[in-house]
């Protein structure tokens, strides 16, 4: 039976989403992410106000949270340039992603996660990829999961289980999945201190939390939020 896992969070709807089911089911949770030149460090900030107030209003969970860790990933600013690290507006490309695709950033992070998980000890790796997302990023596909998952064992010699608990789900799930695990007072903290936002708006208030309104980011965070808040 696992019990140690180790979350990528980076402060996101989808990663907050992934922590807190993490905490309901594992007994040790640490949290990871990864400064690579992010254009906004408001996603950073987010990441530590969503971890307090998560360990400030959740009693059940605050004892399970074991550290935080961040890893400077500024090399990937040297290898490719996107719209998240440069200064860059969004738009898709020829081939179909959009250019905020870092091209093997999802691998590089596992590979990181995974040495960190073998180092404390962590067992279980979970992580918010997801195949419905418009992005269709193709280092975040149930198949690329399946093969890290493999190839991370087999390299370290040690047995990681990689959990992708919003691999088939959209995001109006997503929500839902929020409500089941920490019913109003977690999806209200989601709404107030997880950023999604491409631009890093924080001034702009919706009901679905901050952000510019506009960019792929918050239109798929917004439609999500009104599926699930619509009466049935
Ligand atoms: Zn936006």
């Amino acid at each position: 039976m696992h019990s140690r896992a180790l979350v990528l969070f980076s402060g996101g709807q989808d990663s907050t989403t992934c922590l807190a089911l993490a905490l309901s089911k594992y007994a040790h949770v640490e949290t990871v992410a990864f400064d690579y030149g992010q254009r906004h460090h408001v996603e950073l900030d987010a990441r530590l106000h969503v971890l307090a107030h998560i360990k400030a209003q959740f009693p059940q969970w605050a004892d399970k949270m074991g550290e935080d860790h961040l890893l400077d990933l500024s090399v990937l600013g040297q290898v490719s340039e996107t719209s998240l690290t440069r200064d860059m507006a969004f738009k898709m490309e020829e081939g179909g992603l959009p250019n905020t695709f870092v091209p093997g950033r999802n691998l590089l992070f596992l590979t990181l996660a995974a040495a960190l998980a073998y180092r404390r000890d962590l067992e279980v790796i979970v992580t918010g990829v997801c195949e419905t997302d418009f992005s269709g990023y193709p280092d975040c596909r149930d198949d690329t999961m399946k093969a890290m998952q493999l190839a991370l064992s087999l390299g370290m010699d040690k047995r990681f289980l990689i959990e992708t608990p919003l691999m088939w789900i959209d995001k109006a799930q997503t929500w839902q999945l929020a409500q089941q695990l920490g019913g109003q007072p977690l999806v209200d903290l989601i709404v107030e201190d997880t950023h999604t936002c491409y631009l890093g708006d924080r001034v702009h208030r919706h009901a679905w939390g901050y952000g510019c309104g506009e960019c792929p980011a918050c239109v798929l965070r917004a439609r999500g939020f009104e599926r699930f808040t619509a009466p049935a």
